[in-house]
């Protein structure tokens, strides 16, 4: 499959990982846009969040969860913001979920 996140995922393109386990794995944005960007990425291909099925929904949930265990390795000691785009409007560029786990930087809230 011609995706990006599944060709990091079979290792085919090098990609900075911080944390995997059975269901996803996390790596440094190529493009950060704050001092820490990350990416959490289900290994399981799917590009929208009403196209996982249950058993994808459980691992999801489960990998979010994970993410204030990961505190230290991800530098969240400050607060961090998760962003999940979908769709056009919201700019996905990559159609395989992923979650930015943004920190490191205090925020504005401006979603545009
Ligand atoms: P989206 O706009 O789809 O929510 O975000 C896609 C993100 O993937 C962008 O922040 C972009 O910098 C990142 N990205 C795209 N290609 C690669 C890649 O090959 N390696 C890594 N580490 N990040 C990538
Ligand atoms: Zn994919």
């Amino acid at each position: 499959m011609d995706c990006i996140f599944c060709k990091i995922n079979r290792g085919e393109i090098p990609a900075d990982k911080v944390y995997e386990d059975k269901n996803m794995f996390i790596i440094k944005d190529i493009n950060p846009v704050c001092k820490y960007h990350y990416l959490l990425i289900p290994k399981k291909h799917y590009s929208l969040i009403e196209e996982a099925r249950v058993r994808e929904q459980i691992k999801l949930a489960k990998s979010l969860v994970k993410i204030p265990k990961l505190t230290e390795l991800l530098h969240l000691e400050n607060g961090y913001r998760l962003v999940l785009n979908q769709g056009e409007d919201a700019g996905q560029e990559v159609k395989h979920l992923h979650v930015h786990i943004l920190a490191g930087t205090q925020m504005d809230w401006n979603p545009a």
